[in-house]
């Protein structure tokens, strides 16, 4: 098992030890855990730089990894909170550092956090659907410095009352504009476990845009629990696989160093 999106307490939505995680995913004999922990430059009206210090970051990572090496890999990674106007400010900070692997994520629209902010409220869903996956798209135009595209269908966990969720067929054709650029520009997209623990009858992305992926060509693909807890390291990890192989993917990815890594899904 291969979880590629963990938290630990270098996000400042996790209060545990990168210790804490690493034990839980001993102990349900994992192979890899990378931990991708939040980066989010300028966020809320007030802009502002949600980071954690790097030299920190990786002399823990460093710590961790050779302390368990004999029973688990660790990797460094990291969740960027992206928005259209960061791309520079986001490329000039991961070519500095030594990342394994960087998952682009989509938490804010135009400098409103999509929960914290309430960026739904007053709003009519299919509208602030549909400006969400244009932002998207315009972050995946404007910026290729990563290597997958974090939880896409992530708004719909925010919806206050899920019937409100717009159907699929309202905004699959932005979906499938994305993924034509992740495809062409050589990168790939995670299922990200955790929509089930929010209530959600599925993973992100859903099976319908699993499948469009697929169709589309899309190969890379990682498998993440997005934990903020021990617990949930590896989260539903064989029930995601197993999804993976039912929908017809041959393998799942993981990346060290940047570059990625099949690994055929048994
Ligand atoms: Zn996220
Ligand atoms: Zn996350």
């Amino acid at each position: 098992m291969y979880d590629f999106h963990i938290h630990s307490d270098f996000s400042m939505d996790c209060k545990y030890s990168m210790e804490d995680m690493v034990l839980e995913g001993v102990r349900k004999n994992m192979r890899s855990l990378c931990f991708t922990d939040h980066i989010e430059f300028q966020v809320t009206e007030k802009k502002i730089d949600i980071a954690f210090r790097t030299k920190d970051y990786f002399r823990k990572t460093n710590q961790i990894k050779y302390k368990y090496l004999k029973d688990i890999e660790i990797l460094a990674g990291v969740e960027i909170g992206m928005q259209p106007h960061l791309g520079e400010q986001y490329n000039s900070f991961i070519n500095e550092e030594p990342f394994d692997f960087v998952i682009m994520s989509i938490h804010s629209v135009k400098n409103r956090d999509i929960f914290f902010d309430g960026f739904l409220d007053k709003k009519k869903p299919v509208e602030a659907v549909l400006e969400y996956y244009k932002d998207i798209l315009k972050c995946v135009k404007n910026f290729d410095n990563y290597d997958v595209l974090g939880h896409i269908d992530l708004i719909d966990r925010y919806f206050k009352n899920f019937s409100l969720i717009p159907e699929t067929k309202k905004y699959i054709d932005l979906v499938k504009s994305i993924f034509k650029i992740v495809i062409s520009s050589g990168k790939g997209i995670e299922l990200n476990t955790s929509g089930i623990r929010y209530g959600l009858k599925y993973y992100h992305p859903k099976i319908e845009l699993l499948k469009l992926y697929k169709k589309l060509g899309g190969e890379i693909i990682t498998i993440g629990s997005d934990a903020h807890e021990p617990n949930f390291v590896g989260y539903d990890y064989k029930k995601a696989e197993k999804l993976l192989r039912d929908l017809g993917y041959k393998y799942i990815f993981i990346f060290k160093d940047r570059k990625k890594f099949p690994i055929r899904i048994s």
